[in-house]
């Protein structure tokens, strides 16, 4: 980032504070008119985690921001949010310590005559069939099924949508559609199995949360990435 972007957005940051106390000291005087009822306690616990499930179209996000009770009660649910993150944070710096301590520990002790790679006996074989699956190129909305793989280290078979190219596939486990937060990524190329095309690839997803993700494909000629949701359970 150049200085200047760095100031500008220095500059942005300033205004949009000053925006939301000026907002927020209007809604505690009661000077807005909310619509609809309160929402319960874990929709406004949510909303302070700024959880990616709560869409910010939700009316409850709206009648939330021009709320006084909601918005004390918001106020208030912060700062322990906030200090929560912080121990995370912290805990996870320290767990991470503690990593590099061990590793230490094992390549002065192992560094002479290093351990055979132990085989992966644990990881789980799967097949993500895709073969009629839709796909959804960039923004486009999703009619489609949605794939399931578990959180732990998968040998992962998938069957491309018919119609695929042949050649080397990079597979991605994101966050998102857009290709941000990836979990697990790997490429191979893909084999011909009957009429279908086939990659196979490892996805280590052990350190996934269940929840709602993607599965991307994208051919290395074309570079066009396709999305299919994924559950991780
Ligand atoms: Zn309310």
């Amino acid at each position: 980032m150049s200085l200047r972007s760095r100031w500008f957005s220095r500059a942005e940051d300033r205004v949009e504070a000053w925006l939301t106390r000026h907002h927020q000291e209007r809604v505690l005087a009661g000077e807005t008119k909310p619509v609809g009822p309160c929402p319960d306690e874990s929709f406004l616990q949510s909303l302070v985690r700024h959880s990616n499930r709560i869409a910010f179209t939700d009316p409850r996000v709206g009648h939330a921001a021009n709320c006084p009770m909601c918005m004390r009660r918001l106020l208030e649910l912060q700062p322990a949010y906030k200090a929560r993150r912080r121990r995370m944070v912290l805990t996870t710096a320290a767990a991470f310590c503690c990593v590099i301590v061990v590793a230490f520990i094992l390549v002065a002790r192992h560094g002479a005559n290093p351990p055979r790679p132990v085989p992966d006996v644990a990881a789980v074989q799967l097949t993500v069939d895709l073969w009629n699956a839709g796909t959804l190129r960039g923004d486009q909305p999703s009619p489609l099924q949605s794939v399931t793989l578990p959180a732990a280290l998968a040998k992962v078979t998938i069957i491309l949508p018919r119609y695929s190219e042949s050649g080397r596939y990079a597979v991605a486990v994101t966050r998102d559609r857009t290709g941000n937060e990836i979990l697990s990524h790997g490429s191979a190329t893909a084999i011909a199995a009957r009429d279908r095309e086939e990659v196979s690839i490892d996805l280590d997803l052990r350190n996934s949360q269940p929840g709602s993700y993607f599965l991307s494909t994208t051919h290395e000629q074309d570079q066009a990435s396709y999305y299919y949701p994924l559950q991780i359970k």
